[in-house]
């Protein structure tokens, strides 16, 4: 606790001379500030050894404009990094770090320096194993679209093999040879049958019953071309989607994420089986090795290991559906919070910002 306020009083003693413009002040030894940060790729990540990511040149700027060095410690997972700015071990946090409202009685934070929020990530079709023929031939005809069709072909064959029963009972040479109800309502259905399946082999012989036939023969190539319609969007639909869709698909599902994250906490609220791992890369090889059925995690996260790492393998499924920011965080009352903030400011201003941010991201 001591070493805690001494050291934001000498923070502060330094902030107050902390130059805005790298020029100035050349001649004094920089301060070092210690940045608490963890790896949590685009956003930070290391390239030979080296940090760097988003979150880091956004840093980098930062620091350059307010003439300080960093000094960067890696952390395991996003709790033990908060606990480092906490303790005040660290001076600032800077990684993929959501600005929350439980976060903010503890901490405080710069402005918004990325929008995120959570996706769902699952493996591609490919890596879903090869589709089981048969089993997917029983599945669509026990599938519910069959079931109503089935329901409304059956009452479009009893409906008119009546009226023609009824019709031509009584015309020597037609499609009812006896006259009684019984087998004759046989071939009417059999007759009905095969018109909506647009294959009738009889015309009845009484004009009336010819007039209904020809009605039925359209009725039944209308049918046929309306049930293939559906049948063929039903079956693209099931090889579109998978078993997750959306964070309603999630209940009782095999999730990944990060530990302490605001994923994980999501995914508890959402009675998922949580698998959390340190780090990120963890919850990608468990979605890819098939021990978890999904990954939950932030957006940018998600969709630039789709594309880079992952491309080919994985598939986000649904749009982002929790909105989040990330920020730089603070102990609470640090006085570095202006000075970064107006920093980050003046990079937006200047087109730093959008340079760091087609580095990371591309034009979208
Ligand atoms: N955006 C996540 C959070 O702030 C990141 C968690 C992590 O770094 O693992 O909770």
């Amino acid at each position: 606790m001591m070493a805690r306020s001494v050291r934001l009083f000498i923070i502060t003693l330094l902030a107050a001379f902390v130059p805005i413009l790298p020029s100035a002040g050349a001649a004094e030894t920089p301060i070092t500030l210690h940045v608490a940060t963890r790896t949590v790729a685009p956003l930070v990540q290391k390239d030979n050894g080296r940090l760097t990511g988003f979150s880091i040149d956004l840093w980098n700027a930062v620091a350059d404009r307010l003439g300080v060095r960093s000094d960067f410690a890696e952390m395991p997972d996003i709790d033990s990094l908060l606990a480092s700015v906490h303790e005040g071990k660290a001076d600032v946090g800077v990684a993929a770090i959501s600005i929350t409202a439980d976060r903010d009685k503890t901490f405080d934070f710069s402005q918004p320096m990325l929008g995120a929020g959570l996706q769902i990530l699952v493996r591609g079709k490919s890596d879903q194993g090869a589709p089981n023929p048969l089993q997917g031939f029983m599945r669509l005809l026990l599938s519910p679209v069959i079931l109503v069709w089935l329901g409304i072909a059956a009452v479009l064959i009893v409906v008119p093999a009546h009226i023609i029963w009824f019709l031509e009972r009584r015309a020597p040479g037609g499609i009812i040879p006896e006259r009684g109800y019984f087998p004759g309502i046989f071939h009417a259905l059999w007759w009905a049958a095969g018109t909506l399946a647009t294959q009738a082999d009889q015309m009845p012989r009484q004009w009336l019953a010819r007039v209904v036939a020809v009605l039925w023969m359209f009725t039944g190539v209308i049918f046929v071309a309306y049930y293939t319609a559906q049948l063929t969007a039903a079956l693209t639909v099931e090889q579109i989607q998978g078993d997750i869709n959306g964070p309603d698909d999630l209940p009782g599902k095999r999730v990944a994420t990060t530990l302490g994250s605001t994923a994980a906490t999501f995914l508890k609220g959402q009675h998922a089986r949580v698998q959390e791992f340190a780090a990120i890369d963890a919850a990608y090889r468990a979605l890819l090795d098939g021990t978890a059925d999904a990954v939950v995690f932030d957006a940018p996260v998600i969709l630039y290991f789709a594309e880079h790492e992952g491309k080919g393998r994985v598939q986000t499924a649904g749009a982002v559906f929790r909105k989040e920011d990330y920020g730089i965080v603070f102990a609470e009352g640090s006085p570095l919070r202006k000075k970064v903030d107006e920093a980050l400011l003046e990079l937006r201003e200047n087109g730093t910002y959008a340079q760091i941010y087609q580095k990371w991201f591309g034009a979208n």
